[in-house]
């Protein structure tokens, strides 16, 4: 529980709901950044969540996870559950991008996963559009032709979020469903 709350929160009563805003409501100390990019991300491994990931990038010589979300795949956590770590709950800068100033400017989400060598799971994939879309709705300083891969970003050389994660389908789906978020 202790782990739990230094590096996050998650949705682990509401596998099968809707995610919603207010669950994701950043601390209330903390001022929602006036974020300008969503920046997707895969693991590369093939098991992990927010606490492995979180030891990994300390044993680098990092504050902890670089990343904003992270979306599991079953591996050991149940697909699709999503984990928000504390750069988001404190609204932090992201330790994700080595490119520019997207760290400073870029919501990172990372998909448990090596996406270079099969597509993300199925709940996995649509709890990313979902969380994007939510994201997009309440932020108004992000724009869906941002919802970016991280290889996608200027001067990066990657190819994350891997081959089978097509970015321009998925800023697709976010659209729709955005547009459905929208409906009154
Ligand atoms: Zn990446």
């Amino acid at each position: 529980m202790l782990a739990l709350l230094w590096w996050g929160r998650h949705s682990a009563l509401g596998d099968w709901m809707p995610l919603r805003w207010s669950d994701l409501q950043p601390q209330a100390s903390a001022e929602l950044r006036a974020w300008q990019y969503v920046v997707i991300h895969h693991s590369a491994g093939e098991v992990g969540n927010a606490e492995s990931i979180d030891r990994d990038h300390l044993s680098r010589g990092w504050d902890g996870i670089g990343y904003h979300f992270v979306i599991n795949n079953g591996a050991p956590l149940p697909p699709g559950r999503v984990e928000w770590t504390f750069r988001w709950n404190l609204q932090r800068h992201g330790a994700h991008v080595a490119a520019g100033e997207m760290n400073r400017q870029g919501i990172g989400i990372c998909l448990v996963g090596h996406l270079d060598r099969h597509p993300p799971h199925p709940r996995q994939y649509e709890r990313a559009v979902e969380l994007t879309a939510l994201l997009l709705k309440h932020i108004p300083s992000l724009a869906i032709e941002r919802v970016v891969g991280h290889g996608e970003v200027p001067g990066a050389s990657t190819n994350c979020p891997g081959a089978h994660m097509d970015m321009h389908e998925f800023r697709l789906a976010v659209s729709r469903k955005l547009a459905d978020l929208r409906q009154p």
